[in-house]
């Protein structure tokens, strides 16, 4: 009798442990304590699939770099409306933590504006860097230091990486800095590269020489007037690789103490894919993987990064022919496959499994430490008057002709709190399952010995 009743508890302790222990870890993406990075590389091959993967691998003949990283998973690519997504869409998921419509950057489908990763590291104090093979004012960077109701507002979309103060720029697209009217601060026409490099503190580059030489720690690097060339085009003289400007994206951003966060694309991928050229796709994804290689040194040797590799969506439905093993496209649109994901260094343990895009931002932001008063700057009003987003409910500060100093907070908008944050949570489910056995455990015991005195 009594041993029955003993069972009975046991065995009610035992799953109540496990029952609340589950409940917590389902809880959340991650409920694993994990460390933050003081450093964050997120490499984007455009249109990268498996098989682009796969058939450089094969080009090369051994293991690329992104082979090398331990911590695999895959990515849901689908837009808001669950069609194939655009690089808008796809680059607003992981920059923003939101699913949105194609063509919309840095805002959900109501065209609200949604803080993305730059506003997001910004108020941690880290440094900014945006680096791409195409033109920089292009949907993939544009996502991540940007909002604008259509990818094709490229003149408004660059404004604002100026205005933001994003400090390493590097890519195509000169074309949107030269040829974009902006008032200087005195109030006389200018354009938008002379205001950034007379006014804001960039340096301009435009040959990799300067490149290599340059010793600014706020660089403004435009290496064609639109999209970059090939690599199989590439002058190798003139015009530096993806790999060159990442490494001096580190050099430049690891100067800060409190860090920083890195977007590198490899957009050429995707150009490639498009035109079903195989070469291409072949040689710029080893040229991207090259810049994975310089991303993962640097985490290695440094020991406090976070280094991850994704892509926006899939494009031109590539696959390997079992009998001829050839690969082959079957559309030289974007498809809706699963892209590929690596993750390496602090936190890396979170990016594993069967991930959807926004769950990259998600679970970047689940690292950092959570800040009393998250006070995230979306920028808005601008001190150009060509740009002003009319979406921007926030936008009440009357623009002035005096560009404001980098601490100027005049046209800054203060959203609170953070609507993606879910921090991991800090008791461990363990811990709770400990605490609900203790309680269990008093209970069982009142009933014993209650039961004890109506047995006498
Ligand atoms: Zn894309």
């Amino acid at each position: 009798m009594k041993r029955t009743i003993f069972s009975k508890v046991i065995a009610a302790i035992v799953i109540v442990y496990l029952i609340t222990s589950i409940v917590v870890f389902d809880g959340s993406i991650n409920a694993v304590t994990l460390s933050s990075p003081k450093n964050v590389i997120l490499l984007i091959g455009d249109g990268m699939g498996f098989n682009h993967i796969a058939a450089a691998r094969d080009s090369k003949g051994a293991p690329l770099a992104m082979d090398s990283i331990a911590i695999k998973g895959s990515v849901s690519t689908s837009n808001a409306e669950g069609g194939v997504t655009d690089s808008a869409a796809a680059a607003t998921a992981m920059a923003c933590g939101v699913k949105t419509s194609n063509a919309v950057i840095g805002m959900d489908t109501k065209l609200k504006a949604i803080p993305n990763l730059s506003e997001f590291f910004k108020s941690y104090n880290k440094k900014i860097g945006l680096i791409t093979t195409v033109n920089i004012g292009d949907a993939t960077p544009a996502a991540f230091a940007s909002h604008a109701e259509n990818r094709d507002e490229e003149t408004s979309i660059v404004q604002q990486y100026i205005n933001n103060n994003i400090d390493v720029l590097m890519g195509g697209g000169k074309a949107d800095f030269t040829d974009n009217p902006t008032k200087a601060s005195n109030g006389t026409a200018s354009t938008l590269y002379k205001v950034a490099t007379a006014e804001r503190g960039y340096t301009a580059v435009g040959t990799r020489n300067e490149l290599l030489d340059t010793k600014s720690i706020k660089l403004l690097g435009l290496f064609a007037d639109g999209d970059m060339p090939y690599e199989i085009g590439r002058d190798k003289i003139s015009t530096p690789s993806l790999t060159e400007m990442t490494e001096k994206s580190i050099e430049i951003l690891n100067q800060n103490p409190n860090g920083f966060f890195l977007m590198v694309e490899g957009g050429l991928i995707d150009h490639a894919a498009q035109y079903n050229s195989l070469t291409n796709v072949v040689d710029e994804t080893l040229a991207f993987d090259s810049a994975v290689k310089t991303a993962l040194d640097f985490a290695a040797t440094d020991g406090n990064t976070l280094v991850i590799v994704t892509a926006d969506h899939e494009t031109g439905g590539l696959s390997k022919d079992i009998t001829t093993g050839q690969y082959v496209f079957s559309t030289v649109a974007h498809t809706s496959a699963n892209v590929p994901l690596f993750a390496y260094g602090v936190g890396a343990g979170a990016f594993t499994g069967d991930i959807v895009n926004t769950d990259i931002n998600k679970l970047i932001k689940q690292l950092m430490p959570v800040q009393a008063s998250p006070s995230l700057a979306i920028a808005t009003a601008s001190p150009f008057p060509a740009i002003s987003p009319s979406s921007f409910e926030t936008n009440t500060a009357a623009p002035t002709s005096t560009i404001p100093s980098e601490t100027a907070t005049s046209t800054e908008a203060t959203i609170s709190p953070m609507p993606t944050i879910s921090p991991a949570p800090h008791i461990s489910a363990p811990l709770i399952g400990l605490f609900a056995l203790f309680v269990c455990a008093g209970i069982a015991g009142f009933v014993l010995i209650k039961r004890k005195a109506i047995v006498k």
